[in-house]
């Protein structure tokens, strides 16, 4: 008997947890949005997610259904459980990461540490709320953004009129989440993973750089980690895959701010980018975790297998066409740097790639990664 999982999106995501499931003797099938997605070598449907029909006909050949995105509607996720089918994460726990305002409210009742925040309605809400913070503020789509697409830093409620317009209505709520703007010194993520009996298991903290709202680079541990720093973002971790019953592979956003403290920005509940360094990096990549969490298997050692991994994002464009060449001349530039193909075309701005390198000296694997990164550039 094989188990099989069933992943809905056929992005990145899903393609890099097909060499885990072939190591692990799994087999994995992916629900693709269109035919030449990334995860186009796992067997694998085409369909649309937002289906019930379409995701209940994908989940009844597989013995767990997961995913490579947050989008499933709840009520497609509802049905699907009801209907007794095992969905990990659940939609009990994915509707925190699929509306941030909920997320908001939820980590409130539970106790950890977040920017101060509220649900606001119209800009006169919106505008208490930013007298009381300086006259500044972060005003969020609560559903729907990445990327930074969503996010707006305002300094009047003028300037979030048109999102007011844009959520007035919605069946799923018509307020939009203001937050304070964090005076942070630098952006982590904590990784997290938990299977459904209970079993919890998180790896060293790391420290994730945006550039333009993407993110570019990330360093594993975060560099300068206390042990405190170390223990406290696992702790957070720890608590919030518990917390909130999630299943799978989570991630959190944090703010370090500038007056010490760790504040949880957001949540992805599944595999995420802040993770791709423990493919090379870490004794269990966030892949196998992910696969061994949903299928209620034991977790893996999520311990660091080297002193230092750095990850970097490769992008597309902005020229058009095969990144065979520029492969290459990354793979001669160093040798040592484990390069991961989405097998996506090129665009600008899209992730296509990344690579990681790992080693004994920060400053050594920097360089190294910069350099194989560099190759890519245009
Ligand atoms: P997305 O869901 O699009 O990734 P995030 O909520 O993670 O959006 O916000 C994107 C970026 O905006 C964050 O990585 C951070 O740099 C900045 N940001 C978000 N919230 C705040 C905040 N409250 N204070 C300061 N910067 C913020």
């Amino acid at each position: 008997m094989v188990l099989r999982v069933g992943v809905v999106g056929g992005g990145q995501l899903a393609r890099m947890m097909i060499p885990a499931a072939v190591n692990l003797g799994i087999e994995i099938r992916v629900l693709a949005e269109a035919e030449g997605m990334s995860a186009a070598l796992a067997a694998r449907s085409v369909g649309d997610y937002r289906d019930l029909a379409t995701v209940a006909a994908f989940a009844a050949d597989v013995d767990v259904i997961t995913f490579d995105h947050e989008h499933v509607p709840q009520a497609v996720l509802r049905a699907l459980t009801s209907s007794g089918v095992a969905v990990h994460p659940g939609p009990e726990a994915l509707q925190f990461a699929q509306d941030k305002l909920r997320m908001r409210e939820r980590l409130a009742a539970l106790g950890t540490p977040q920017p101060d925040w509220a649900a606001v309605t119209n800009e006169a809400e919106l505008q208490v709320f930013l007298d009381a913070h300086g006259g500044r503020g972060v005003v969020k789509m609560p559903r729907g953004g990445y990327d930074g697409k969503g996010v707006r830093i305002v300094s009047g409620a003028a300037e979030a009129a048109d999102w007011f317009a844009a959520v007035a209505g919605d069946p799923a709520g018509n307020a939009l989440l203001v937050e304070e703007l964090v005076d942070f010194r630098r952006e982590l993520a904590q990784l997290v993973a938990r299977r459904p009996s209970g079993e919890v298991g998180h790896w060293p903290v790391v420290e994730t750089v945006q550039i333009d709202g993407v993110c570019a680079e990330v360093f594993a541990p975060a560099p300068k980690a206390s042990a405190r720093l170390l223990e406290v973002a696992g702790e957070i971790g720890d608590a919030i895959v518990s917390g909130l019953g999630v299943t799978g592979v989570m991630a959190v956003e944090l703010f370090e701010t500038s007056d010490d403290r760790l504040l949880v920005n957001e949540l992805a509940m599944r595999p995420h980018n802040s993770g791709h360094w423990t493919q090379d990096g870490a004794v269990t990549s966030q892949f196998e975790q992910h696969l061994r969490a949903v299928l209620d298997l034991p977790l893996g050692d999520a311990g660091a297998t080297a002193p230092w991994t750095v990850m970097m994002n490769i992008l597309g464009g902005p020229s058009e066409g095969p990144l065979d060449a520029r492969y290459v001349s990354a793979m001669s530039a160093v040798p040592h740097a484990k390069i991961h193909n989405y097998g996506k075309d090129p665009r600008p701005g899209r992730k296509v790639g990344h690579i990681n390198v790992t080693g004994e000296v920060l400053d050594d694997v920097t360089y190294d990664a910069r350099e194989a990164a560099a190759a890519f550039q245009d």
